[in-house]
């Protein structure tokens, strides 16, 4: 193919990678091990309404009753929601929205690649704000960098992908104060922190867009069902370029099954999830050269003394988990919290090869 055929700003692309895996025990994606359709009260609600789904008819563009149900879920209006095929496509969706080419997008880093590389497609460039020692965020440098460029996007991930840190509220919401353009709040693994949504400030800010995704705590990631929570103005504007029937009617109904026994999942779901990660925590950090960051998610960020033979070490034991390019993110594996026999299985490689690494055998 003639690469001229691209647009410009494509031409350096290296296809996204997804490797195929060969291991056993996937734990690279922050994906949940818990399948919606083992709940009998799910999988009952799902089949009446997949029954009465015609294929042969469009899915509602607008995703009347998920989009009720997702804002009862978040207590707000069914008018400041919108529905998109996974957090993936409501990125996308905003980019899209806002960015022109040669615009700013600004972003903590490291984060979630896909912001900028959905910016990079439309010409505009990224600024990123390095994390201070520790994957901490630096807060003042971030603000400083707002009041400047005044980007016409600012993203900020919380709890952050790939770091796991949380922001205190109060910070998120002094650079929705200093942005005088758009702030997006990514918190897709929100129902790991326990800690409090930035949607419940929602009536404040004519200037914020929060992301939540049914992929993480609701093990949904296969349906792709994401959604925007933002003031009415900002839902219309972003229902402008959002495909007409982006979300099947399948996604839809199993994301309504899904919704209304909500509080029922997280409890069976979450919890174990929560102690599986204090306990790897625990066992990598009492481990020599390894640091398991504080993570407020479903994963945890591990930095070892030499990545790639851990890599390979978990693979032999037919775990795969990812690791990194990024110079930042060098010797740093970020390991999903899945079960605790997993995560079980996972301290035992690491400290072998930790012993290992230390000369014992
Ligand atoms: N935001 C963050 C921070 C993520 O890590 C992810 C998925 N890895 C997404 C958004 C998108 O998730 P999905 O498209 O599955 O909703």
């Amino acid at each position: 193919m003639n690469k001229e055929w691209l647009r410009r700003s494509i031409r350096s692309f290296e296809p996204y990678d997804v490797p195929e895996l060969k291991e056993k025990i996937i734990i690279n994606a922050n994906e949940s091990p818990y399948n919606v359709f083992d709940f009998a009260e799910v999988k009952a609600d799902f089949m009446a309404s997949f029954a009465e789904t015609p294929s042969f008819r469009y899915p509602d563009p607008f995703a009347k009753k998920l989009r009720a149900a997702l804002a009862d879920y978040v207590c707000c209006r069914p008018e400041e929601v919108l529905v998109g095929n996974g957090g993936d496509e409501i990125i996308s969706v905003i980019i899209n929205t806002f960015l022109d080419a040669d615009d700013t997008l600004l972003v903590h880093a490291p984060t979630f690649d896909i912001y900028s590389i959905d910016a990079q497609i439309v010409g505009a460039k990224t600024v990123c704000v390095n994390d201070l020692p520790g994957f901490k965020r630096d807060r003042e440098g971030l603000l400083q960098k707002v009041k400047e460029l005044q980007p016409k996007v600012t993203v900020i991930c919380n709890p952050n992908n790939p770091t796991g840190e949380l922001l205190p509220l109060s910070f998120v919401e002094e650079v929705v104060q200093a942005a005088q353009n758009i702030v997006v709040v990514d918190e897709a693994y929100l129902e790991f922190a326990g800690a409090e949504s930035i949607i419940g400030k929602l009536n404040k800010y004519d200037n914020l867009i929060v992301i939540r995704t049914l992929s993480k705590a609701f093990g949904m990631a296969g349906l792709r069902v994401g959604y925007a929570v933002a003031q009415k103005e900002l839902i219309e504007a972003l229902s402008l370029v959002k495909p007409v029937y982006n979300v099947s009617s399948i996604s839809q109904i199993a994301a309504l099954a899904v919704m209304k026994h909500s509080q029922m999942i997280l409890q069976h779901n979450v919890p174990p999830t929560l102690a599986a990660r204090q306990y790897l925590s625990e066992a990598l950090n009492a481990l020599p050269g390894v640091t398991a960051y504080p993570s407020a998610t479903n994963f945890l960020l591990a930095q070892v003394p030499d990545g790639a033979a851990y890599v390979k070490a978990l693979s032999e034991a037919d775990i795969s988990v990812r690791a990194y390019k990024a110079a930042a993110l060098k010797n740093c594996l970020r390991i999903t919290v899945t079960t605790m026999e997993v995560v079980k299985k996972v301290a035992e490689v690491f400290k072998k090869e930790a012993e290992y690494a230390q000369g014992g055998n």
